[in-house]
């Protein structure tokens, strides 16, 4: 189907589509995020007002299950940020939306002031179905009641009671391959703006779209060879299938980086228990309930996600990953994994992003609402999020503002964003990218843990950030998996081929980065114009004085060192 951008208004009740304006025919995903909201949305807006907008924008080779490649990118300008966002996810949303020719769908217009709606599109084109009946509905029941209306092959993006509640902590679920609500746009306050513009879920019909068109069909099979080749060749693809992410807890540990007790130290006692190796030999002893390697969309060879099921046969949640088990469970110091999974569970239903969350309770036990340690507790007051009581919703608008409310100075945040599961004290490069990143503390935006440097070593991870910043602004606009860089890093041509091969534009080698520079610089350019300064680029100053037990490090990359970190002509 012709790709064409697609426009929905719920406030008028309108869908319509678009011819792709030539500036953007060359963008996806997160680049062609940052490339709509500097056309179309002030930055200076409120992020919660009227001339905010929130844009789909499937990767650029999405569309042909090219592994791994199916990611799907929403962005706006965030409620928790103030800045540019995106925030991508696997599952089935982007190919879905790709076989409907949508190159981007665009969510603007007045805030209605009444009614829950959801956004069905076909190959009709769109409408909205009023849905008052899911009002106040967790995720897994909001899929369930879906999934039997509009039938068990929809692609469906949707928020659970927090993105109800407009709260800068709330996120967008996606149905994985498997139809359940589990791979979610989770950062920056995404679902909040669904929440304000009264959209309960997006549902996607493809029933009748088709592939996107190829123009070289022997080039890009070549390119997607040789891709795939190169990924289950590499070492790292094999740790991902066999222990998920929840490897790195161990290596974080042993780093000294793994977040405990609200970032107080970078070692938890209780490691061998949350590690991938417990979690692994955990769900191999409970073969009814769990898988412990398992694709959220079609096609991925890497399957780094699993299913997590408890002794007596009952799913717990699905995928039980490291960012959650660090932010939930040693920053909360929770070191067994049946509780992080039943708490990655309530985080999900409730429609959070579980890094925002886990760090927000972790800066709540330090203010000695609960004590460390007790899930249940903290349980509870997840439960307060979702009733939406003051409590709730000082926590759901994640760490800074629970920081502020609660009078805690250890936040981890930047630019108002929790940092995910590494310390930057302890792993300085990842540091650089929370500092300097467009989006505030993300480490898909540009994690070094694997880089083979001294990671306490201040002068030696400016370059490292930068390079991995790039790397990634180009993989999320392509729609890849930060996982697909194993393969990608050693295909070469394999890019230029998918590219060339698809659209026939005859780049180069060189092209994913400057595909990432290109995004990088829009991004930065709506950041200036929304007001951020070098100061903003910048780590709590308490991570500049508190050393991090075990190494006793603190945060010491130089001031002038991370203002040039995004410079590069
Ligand atoms: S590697 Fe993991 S996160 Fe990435 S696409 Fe595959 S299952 Fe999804």
């Amino acid at each position: 189907m012709e790709m064409r951008v697609w426009r929905a208004d719920v406030a008028a009740q309108q869908v319509w589509t678009e011819d792709v304006p030539a500036s953007w025919e060359r963008l996806g995903g997160r680049g062609l995020i940052a490339r709509i909201l500097l056309d179309e949305v002030p930055p200076t807006a409120d992020p919660m007002g009227p001339k905010n907008k929130l844009i789909w924008a499937p990767g650029m080779i999405v569309g042909h299950m090219v592994s791994s490649c199916d990611r799907i990118s929403v962005g706006a300008k965030s409620p928790l940020t103030g800045g540019v966002k995106e925030s991508n996810a696997g599952g089935t949303t982007g190919l879905k939306m790709v076989h409907l020719g949508i190159k981007a769908l665009i969510l603007q217009g007045a805030l209605p002031t009444s009614g829950t709606w959801v956004l069905y599109l076909d190959a009709q084109g769109g409408r909205f179905v009023p849905a008052e009946d899911l009002a106040g509905l967790g995720a897994y029941a909001t899929g369930q009641r879906l999934l039997e209306r509009f039938g068990s092959k929809v692609g469906i993006a949707l928020i659970g009671p927090a993105g109800e509640l407009r709260l800068a902590a709330a996120c967008i679920t996606n149905l994985d391959k498997d139809r359940e609500p589990a791979r979610k746009n989770a950062r920056g306050g995404m679902g909040a703006l669904m929440g304000a513009r009264r959209l309960k879920a997006v549902v996607i019909d493809a029933a009748g779209g088709t592939k996107p068109p190829l123009v070289d069909a022997g080039l890009f099979k070549a390119g997607q060879k040789l891709y795939t080749t190169e990924l289950m060749a590499h070492p790292q693809t094999a740790i991902y299938r066999d222990y998920g992410t929840a490897a790195l807890a161990a290596v974080c540990d042993s780093l000294g980086a793994l977040p405990t007790r609200n970032f107080s130290s970078g070692h938890f006692e209780l490691v061998d228990q949350i590690s991938g190796e417990a979690l692994r030999d955990t769900m191999l002893a409970r073969p009814d309930s769990c898988d412990i390697s398992h694709a959220c969309m079609a096609g991925c060879t890497i399957r780094s996600s699993n299913v997590f099921g408890s002794a007596d046969g009952e799913k717990i949640v699905s995928p039980l990953e490291y960012e959650t088990i660090g932010l939930v469970g040693s920053n909360l110091a929770i070191g067994d994994l049946d509780s992080i999974g039943r708490l990655n569970h309530q985080i999900n239903d409730i429609g959070l992003d579980s890094i925002e969350a886990g760090a927000a309770l972790g800066v709540a036990a330090e203010a000695g609402l609960f004590a460390f340690g007790d899930a249940e507790a903290a349980a509870r007051l997840l439960e307060e999020v979702r009733r939406g009581t003051p409590l709730g919703r000082i926590l759901g608008n994640g760490a800074a503002v629970a920081g502020k409310v609660l009078g805690i100075r250890r936040v981890p945040t930047a630019k108002g964003q929790a940092m995910a599961s590494y310390d930057p004290r302890a792993i300085k490069g990842t540091g650089v990218t929370y500092a300097t990143s467009p989006m505030g503390a993300d480490h898909t935006a540009g994690l070094t843990i694997r880089a083979n440097v001294d990671h306490l070593d201040p002068k030696a991870q400016i370059e490292l950030s930068r390079t991995a910043q790039i790397n990634m602004a180009g993989y999320d606009s392509l729609g890849a998996c930060i996982f697909g860089g194993f393969g990608f890093a050693k295909a070469t041509g394999a890019i230029r081929d998918l590219i060339n091969g698809r659209y026939g534009w005859g780049v180069g080698d060189d092209y994913l980065q400057e595909l990432g520079k290109a995004t990088l610089e829009m991004e930065l350019a709506f950041n200036r114009a929304a007001g951020f300064t070098p100061a903003d680029d910048r780590l709590p100053e308490w991570m500049t004085t508190e050393p991090l037990p075990p190494t006793n490090s603190v945060f010491d990359v130089a001031l002038e060192d991370l203002d040039r970190t995004l410079q590069w002509s």
